[in-house]
C-alpha cells in the first residue's frame, strides 16, 4: 500500500488516548513511506495524523471541497491540497488515489466515508482493505450492530468480514497488507441472494 485514506474526527474526542493512536498512524506512516490521504482539515484528529507525518517529513494529501477550503479549518501546511467541487467528488478523487481506507474515531464524516468504501468492495467496484483502528474499544458498538444486521439477514457475515478490525496500528496495517478481497461473482451472488 503506497496510499492510504484515513477517514477520523474532525474534533479530537475527550480522552487523549485517541489523539495518541493518530498520533502512532502517522508515525507508521512516515517510517513505512505509506502517504497519507485525507479530508484536508488542520482541526480534531485529522490535523492530529496530518501534522505527526508532515513534521516526520511524510507525505501528505488533502482532498477537500471548496466549500470547507474557506474555512479555518483547511491546512495549510501539507505536501498537496487537492481542491474538489463537491463532497461527492471528493471521495470519487480520494478512492482513485489510495490503496485502502482506515478510519479512526470519529463522528458521522468518519462513518459516512469508511461504509462509502466498504459498500464499494462489497460490490466488487474496488478490492481494497477497508480497516478500522478500534482503538479504546471505541467501535465495539458498531461491530455488534453489524452482528445485529448479520442475524437479522441484511448483511451477508462473508460481506462483514471484508471489514478489518484492530486494536494495534501494527496489526492492522498487516492485516490489511494481507488482505484478498472475494471473489467477484461470489460477491455478487452474495448481495442479490
Ligand atoms: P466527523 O467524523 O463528523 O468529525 O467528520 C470527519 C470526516 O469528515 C473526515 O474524515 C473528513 O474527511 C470529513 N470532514 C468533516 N469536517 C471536515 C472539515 N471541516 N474539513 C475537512 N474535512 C472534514
Amino acid at each position: 500500500m503506497k496510499k492510504v485514506a484515513v477517514f477520523c474526527g474532525s474534533s479530537l474526542g475527550f480522552n487523549e488516548i485517541y489523539k495518541n493512536d493518530a498520533i502512532k498512524l502517522g508515525l507508521y506512516f512516515a517510517k513505512n513511506n505509506i502517504g497519507l490521504v485525507y479530508g484536508g482539515g488542520k482541526i480534531g484528529m485529522m490535523g492530529v495524523i496530518a501534522d505527526t507525518i508532515i513534521e516526520k517529513k511524510g507525505e501528505v494529501i488533502g482532498v477537500i471541497p471548496g466549500l470547507l477550503r474557506h474555512e479555518e479549518v483547511a491546512h495549510t501546511n501539507i505536501t498537496e491540497m487537492i481542491v474538489t467541487k463537491t463532497m461527492s467528488k471528493r471521495k470519487v478523487r480520494i478512492s482513485k488515489l489510495v490503496d485502502g481506507y482506515i478510519a479512526l474515531p470519529g463522528g458521522f464524516g468518519t462513518l459516512d466515508e469508511i461504509f462509502e468504501a466498504l459498500t464499494l468492495n462489497q460490490l466488487g467496484i474496488e478490492k481494497k482493505p477497508v480497516g478500522i483502528l478500534n482503538t479504546n474499544g471505541f467501535f465495539n458498538h458498531l461491530i455488534k450492530q453489524l452482528d445485529v444486521m448479520v442475524t437479522e439477514g441484511y448483511l451477508k457475515q462473508s460481506n462483514k468480514e471484508m471489514l478489518i478490525v484492530s486494536e494495534s496500528v501494527d496489526d492492522l496495517i498487516t492485516k490489511m497488507f494481507n488482505y484478498k478481497a472475494p471473489e467477484m461473482s461470489k460477491v455478487i451472488n452474495k448481495v442479490v441472494r
